[in-house]
């Protein structure tokens, strides 16, 4: 069985334990590769050779950065194939979407590769009286956890610019979705990363991210994951005054107007709704309609996720793949349940699927659609991030933002309609760090990425992610 390793000062070792953990294919439910149990003891020896690192690397130029970090997007684009299929038998996402992201998780290291060369300092004269100066340098040693949904590129994005700016980084990809962290070590030392500058810790949040997250010598950390783990993550950090950036949860809105072009809404609501089996953070999980086009809507809706094929993620049909393990699946059938006990109409779905043969006992939930629920139930609430939908009318489009906005969360939110002062209008009224206008995930990665109220604090994405890996300092200078 494979064995995961720790990829510390270049090289690749097991957890000081000894101990693994199991790892599953959530296609077939089985274990089929073991990754270290690591604890705050691997956490210190990837932090001493993280800091012996730091001196070179933030003084290396960045041009030879630049020439690293493309090297790395080089040899993911080039390793495309191999990468993705380890990404699909990790997660349980389709095929053909882990090649998409690998094209992404490049992207990413491409972007922040040319950011290190434009990245600059700000120049503010006081006109004959003072020169300012503004630097805004490394910060040292700095921590990125991220989660299981889009496991290297959600990684990347953390990593490419914090090593861009100059950072040392320790970084925790989830226990659930190791796979193509460890294959990123490989490639890092093929593209010439010096050792210790990267460092990848696998195991338990409680311990590895725990361990991160409290030593006194991890100045920031960048998490992407659950709201109540971002609490928890705060609660520790913010006490030792860390830089934090915390990615959280979200139960986004997706609003459709009668006027909108409805073949294009329709499309873009089946992938905004199912794409990786409803788990990212950006899907539209609530489905709101304008009431003269609900019916109609409702009705293409369900005819067009029908035809959505769930099955193995390595078959080039399969539209909808495995929930990446059982914890999650059982997670995401218990909302049915409270879906139907809060008076919830299954229009869709609303069960696990069982495959044939080695797919048996893997982790499937039929794509579902439901209707018929109160604006502030639970199921309307509460971050499910499965396969799972709600579809509710409105009136007008003081209704349409009182059920966008009674959630906690704030991440994303769609809009479709023609009329150009009815989007600006929502759009400046919806509390949502992103907001669509008739597209779904088109994203340009200068553009500020995050959310508001409980979907996290702070931004990534451009010059956003920049600044948060760099401390900033300004030099006044009298004339
Ligand atoms: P979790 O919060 O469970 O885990 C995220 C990461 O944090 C994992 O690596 C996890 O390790 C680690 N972790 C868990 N406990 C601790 C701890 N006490 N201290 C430090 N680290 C810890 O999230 P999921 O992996 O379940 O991911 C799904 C969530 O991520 C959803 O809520 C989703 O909305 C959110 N998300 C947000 C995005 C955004 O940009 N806003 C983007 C994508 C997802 P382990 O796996 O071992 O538990």
């Amino acid at each position: 069985m494979q064995q995961i390793l720790n990829y510390i000062n270049g090289g690749f070792e097991p957890a000081k334990s000894r101990f693994f953990i199991d790892n599953f294919n959530p296609a077939t439910g089985k274990i089929y590769s073991q990754l270290p149990d690591s604890d705050a003891d691997d956490v210190e020896v990837a932090l001493e050779s993280a800091e012996k690192a730091y001196d070179a690397w933030r003084l290396t130029s960045s041009e030879d950065r630049f020439k690293i970090l493309n090297k790395i997007a080089e040899l993911i684009d080039l390793k495309n194939e191999s990468l993705a299929l380890a990404e699909s038998i990790d997660q349980g996402k389709p095929l053909w979407l882990a090649k998409n992201e690998m094209i992404r998780s490049a992207q990413n290291f491409r972007f922040f590769a040319t950011a290190a060369m434009q990245f600059a300092s700000e120049s503010h004269n006081m006109e004959g009286v003072a020169i300012n100066y503004t630097l805004r340098q490394s910060i040292g040693v700095v921590g990125c956890i991220s989660p299981w949904n889009l496991p290297l590129y959600l990684f990347s994005w953390k990593i490419a610019p914090a090593l861009a700016a100059g950072n040392c980084v320790i970084a925790k990809p989830s226990e659930i979705t190791p796979m193509t962290a460890y294959l990123l070590g490989e490639i890092c030392t093929e593209a010439g990363l010096p050792p210790g500058v990267l460092n990848i810790v696998h195991g338990l949040g409680p311990k590895v991210g725990n361990a991160m997250v409290s030593h006194p010598r991890i100045k920031a950390i960048s998490f992407t994951g659950g709201t109540s783990t971002g609490k928890h993550i705060a609660s520790i950090a913010a006490p030792m005054f860390k830089k934090l950036s915390l990615e959280l949860g979200g139960k986004n809105p997706n609003i459709i107007f009668a006027d909108c072009d409805f073949e294009k809404a329709l499309k873009t609501t089946v992938q905004s709704s199912f794409l990786n089996q409803g788990e990212i953070c950006l899907c539209g999980s609530r489905i709101i309609v304008e009431r003269s086009i609900y019916d109609k809507f409702k009705t293409a809706l369900v005819e067009e996720v029908k035809q959505l094929k769930v099955g193995n993620p390595l078959e080039n049909s399969s539209r909808v793949g495995a929930i990446v393990s059982q914890m999650h699946y059982d997670k995401v059938l218990s909302y049915l349940d409270i879906a139907k006990a809060e008076g919830g109409q299954i229009l869709l779905g609303g069960h696990a699927l069982k495959m044939e043969g080695e797919l048996n006992e893997g982790w499937y939930i039929a794509p579902t659609i439901i209707e018929n629920l109160a604006f502030d139930c639970r199921t309307n609430t509460e971050e499910i991030f499965g396969p799972v939908v709600t579809i509710s009318p409105f009136d007008t489009v003081e209704e349409a933002l009182q059920m966008a906005n009674c959630t906690e969360y704030g991440l994303a939110s769609t809009v479709w309609t023609q009329d150009l002062t009815k989007a600006h209008n929502v759009a400046a009224k919806i509390q949502s760090g992103i907001v669509w206008i008739n597209c779904w995930l088109l994203r340009d990665l200068r553009t500020p990425f995050g959310g508001v109220k409980q979907s996290g604090v702070g931004r990534e994405g451009g010059w956003e992610a920049m600044r948060f890996f760099t401390e900033t300092k300004n030099v006044c200078i009298k004339l």
